[in-house]
């Protein structure tokens, strides 16, 4: 697969980007672009690749038009089903590509961090698929809240490691993931769940994830009863499924829209909104867009569904922010809670809450979108979600 508008050889999109890692792992990021580079030139890598996309993860996922919305709404409304993807979102299309790669460089063991678990599952799934050893790094609160997804990856075979340090969250898990690498590297790969990270990670994630997008192109191709988009709209926390779908259609004219998490509200400060509201600095090797105070120290960023739960965003994202060629917007926890129950009741499909922020943006622009097609990157299944939702209904 032909790699378009790759970072400049600094790993940068435009100023965003880079290579902001200890001196020790220089050379395994090096080491990793160079093997990347050659396994996507490689036939037998994209061909092994696209075999277990289509086999085992059930690609190309459809897309759905949604008759009961299009019509409250007036509008033209599809979903690329993500929920669909074996194990109930797109993180499998990454994780399977990375543990691919990970394989091809003769690394056994493979290493991630999850903060609500569901990279780590979807981690875990690969390193089964593909009998690599799997360590998931994971704070100690997020090991408490989420036991499910931890019995989930001990039963795919991975060792789960509570950190137990700092504020055992998300953040800490990193520190600790990225300290066993520093010593690891030899024999382990790190794999890094979003567009974010040092460069190579938000191409490799990306060129992972575009496959979204160009379904999407041959599935609505202009033929009768096929329109094209006029507008793509896809939830954004560090922005995979977002870059993902959005992608192929970089030059096409048409409006892409990245939806973040308003949280609580984003005048109230407790928001995931690094695009829409926060501004560039360094967070977790590269300069992006990022919740920061007057110091420079991350702020911790909120929202009701833990993939929308991160201080910064993908490099590229503050690329295309920056240059219009995408555009970002926020929606509150009760906006999105309010989308899911409709998208439950109106098409009979429980999205994540994730992707419930994307439709609350859909139904409060439907008056400026009214007659368009719009696509929803329907980025995973609600299931995960249900638990806590009937909490608000308590
Ligand atoms: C993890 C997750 C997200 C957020 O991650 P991105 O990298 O921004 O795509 C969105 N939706 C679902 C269902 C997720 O699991």
């Amino acid at each position: 697969m032909p790699i378009e508008f790759p970072p400049n050889a600094r790993g940068r999109f435009g100023d965003y980007g880079g290579r902001f890692a200890p001196e020790t792992l220089m050379p395994a990021l090096f080491e990793l672009e160079q093997a990347f580079y050659e396994a996507v030139a490689d036939p037998e890598f994209t061909g092994q690749l696209n075999q277990l996309l289509a086999d085992y993860v059930g690609r190309p996922t459809p897309v759905f038009r949604a008759n009961r919305l299009s019509e409250q709404l007036g509008i033209d409304l599809w979903f690329k089903r993500e929920d669909l993807a074996h194990t109930g979102a797109h993180k499998v299309n990454n994780t399977i590509g990375q543990a691919l790669l990970a394989a091809r460089m003769g690394k056994p063991r493979v290493i991630a961090e999850t903060g609500a678990g569901q990279h780590g599952v979807a981690t875990a799934t690969a390193c089964a698929l593909l009998g690599l050893e799997c360590v998931v790094y994971m704070g100690a609160k997020d090991v408490e809240r989420q036991r499910l997804n931890v019995y989930r990856m001990q039963l795919m075979g991975a060792e789960v490691i509570s950190v137990e340090k700092g504020a055992a969250t998300l953040k800490d898990a990193v520190s600790e993931a990225m300290r066993d690498w520093v010593g690891s590297v030899e024999n382990t790969h790190y794999v890094i769940g979003s567009v974010v990270g040092p460069h190579p990670f938000p191409l490799i994630v990306r060129e992972f994830q575009k496959v979204i997008g160009e379904e999407l192109q041959t599935q609505l191709d202009g033929s009768p009863g096929r329109p094209r988009p006029d507008v793509i709209v896809a939830c954004v926390g560090g922005g995979s499924n977002a870059m993902g779908i959005f992608h192929p259609y970089r030059d096409a004219g048409i409006d892409l829209v990245g939806v973040e998490a308003a949280g609580f509200g984003i005048e109230t400060g407790s928001h995931g909104a690094s695009l829409v509201a926060g501004s560039p600095g360094v967070i977790h090797g590269s300069r992006t867009y990022l919740l920061q105070d007057e110091q420079g120290q991350i702020i911790e960023a909120h929202s009701i569904s833990a993939g929308l739960d991160y201080p910064g965003v993908g490099p590229e994202h503050s690329l295309y922010r920056d240059t219009g060629i995408a555009r970002y917007v926020a929606v509150t926890d009760d906006d999105a809670l309010g989308a899911l129950r409709i998208m439950s009741e109106t098409e009979g499909i429980i999205p994540a809450l994730e992707s419930a922020h994307g439709l609350a943006w859909i139904m409060a622009a439907a008056p400026e979108l009214e007659g368009k097609t719009v696509v929803l990157n329907l980025s995973g299944r609600g299931d995960k979600d249900v638990e806590q939702i009937e909490k608000f209904d308590g």
